[in-house]
């Protein structure tokens, strides 16, 4: 569908509806636009006064097969029909066990995995350090600046950035500990806490709410070769990296070593909650019957369309569409760069890249234009979300099943929005 703009943004019934939202939802839970979704299909949002935009935040990289796919909508159909929810717990089904099979054989590990299945990616990150505690008896766990992990008590000791997701939250788990974001050296020299004692390093292999930072390849080598030379658990946190985002199935897989455990979510199931933490046998089965699990975890209605997801991505080669994407994104960006100063460049991997917006007589982070970039795209019919600790990363997580016409439309519109002084 072609982008159109009717009203005013927001318009007259989101307008009606946000009046709404404000008496009854509580303030912590923000939205980036104030336009409310009456539908949504491929890469196009609808809102409720018929306005069509060109989506290219993708529920923050859960749609990596595009709204609404007509196989996952026919996956959900039947699995609801049969069951909504016994729970894993209680009256195991085959979906949950099928999709464990599928992943533990397509995740880029050489030895036997398995995998256990949860809500979000938080959870799966929760549920990473669990494991790797309880396989090494140890308690430390090692983070990156840069690094997002999630918003639940543990994994915002893990997340790096303070505002919005520590700030006034803390005190945090104390055996959480930084190095630096290893996008160009790694030094682990500097850890107050003792190599022994570290029961995971926890990695994006590209930093995503951090600003779509890509790890180096060289420094992900070195911290392979840490973790096996102290026993510690190389987790790599693939919740935004994954499904064929940044042209493989997993990020990882360019990086020439092997995580122990990879944690999965966001598009993993086509837009509906799911999440899992997929890796070594040995060390997924370190925790005893009930240590790990949930009321919800592995719901058979999400696995039935993380089933189709799994298709979809063999079946439209969404990977390698992701590195075409990727790859107009730069163009435009380069075409661009030298007539806007303020546009520093642009970096990640496959589809899942971030533009930096600095000052450019300081070339400082520049967080207020970003924002201006971003509001300028919003009004034009492009929806866009921003990244970055200094929040200055403008970032693409469109469907990767993007038709031609409407990927060329919304980097229309991104350009001029970046034109945008
Ligand atoms: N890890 C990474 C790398 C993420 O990008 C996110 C979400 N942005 C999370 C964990 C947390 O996922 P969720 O919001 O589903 O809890």
């Amino acid at each position: 569908m072609n982008v159109t703009i009717n009203t005013d943004l927001p318009g007259p019934s989101s307008l009606e509806l946000a009046k709404k939202r404000s008496s009854s939802v509580a303030n912590g839970h923000a939205s980036v636009n104030g336009v409310f979704i009456k539908k949504a299909v491929g890469a196009n949002l609808i809102d409720v006064d018929g306005n069509i935009f060109i989506d290219f935040a993708g529920g923050i990289g859960t749609m990596n097969v595009g709204h609404c796919h007509p196989k996952v909508i026919s996956a959900v159909k039947k699995q609801a029909e049969k069951f909504i929810h016994p729970c894993f717990t209680v009256a195991p089904y085959d979906v949950y066990v099928e999709l464990a099979h599928r992943l533990s054989n397509l995740v880029p590990i050489s030895k036997k995995c398995k995998a256990a299945f949860f809500n979000s990616g938080a959870e799966a990150v929760e549920n990473a350090v669990k494991i790797a505690k309880i396989h090494t008896k140890r308690s430390g766990i090692l983070v990156f600046k840069h690094g997002y992990h999630g918003r639940t008590q543990m994994t915002m000791s893990m997340t790096y950035k303070d505002d919005p997701y520590k700030k006034g939250f803390g005190p945090f788990n104390e055996d959480v500990h930084r190095a630096e974001f290893p996008s160009s050296h790694l030094d682990l020299s500097r850890l107050n806490i003792a190599p022994d004692k570290i029961a995971c390093a926890v990695i994006e292999p590209v930093a995503g709410e951090g600003g779509f930072i890509p790890v180096s390849k060289d420094c992900m080598k070195k911290l392979r070769l840490f973790c096996d030379e102290h026993g510690i658990v190389l987790v790599a946190d693939e919740v935004q990296t994954g499904f064929g985002r940044t042209g493989t199935l997993f990020a990882i897989e360019q990086f020439g070593i092997e995580p122990d455990l990879i944690t999965v979510a966001k598009s993993i199931a086509g837009g509906l909650p799911l999440s899992g933490v997929v890796g070594k046998k040995n060390i997924m089965d370190a925790a005893h019957p009930g240590g790990i699990g949930g009321t919800f975890g592995g719901n058979p209605v999400s696995c039935a369309a993380a089933l189709a997801v799994l298709d979809i991505m063999e079946k439209e080669k969404l990977p390698k569409k992701a590195i075409m994407i990727g790859e107009k994104v730069k163009e435009m960006i380069t075409s661009i760069k030298e007539t806007c100063p303020w546009v520093e460049g642009v970096r990640g991997l496959g589809a899942m890249q971030g533009i930096m917006i600095v000052d450019k007589d300081s070339g400082n982070p520049d967080k207020e234009h970003t924002q201006r970039i971003s509001s300028f795209a919003f009004q034009n019919g492009l929806i866009m979300i921003t990244a970055g600790s200094y929040g200055n990363i403008i970032r693409t997580l469109m469907p990767l099943n993007i038709e031609n016409a409407q990927l060329e439309k919304g980097l229309e519109i991104l350009r001029n929005a970046l034109r945008v002084k």
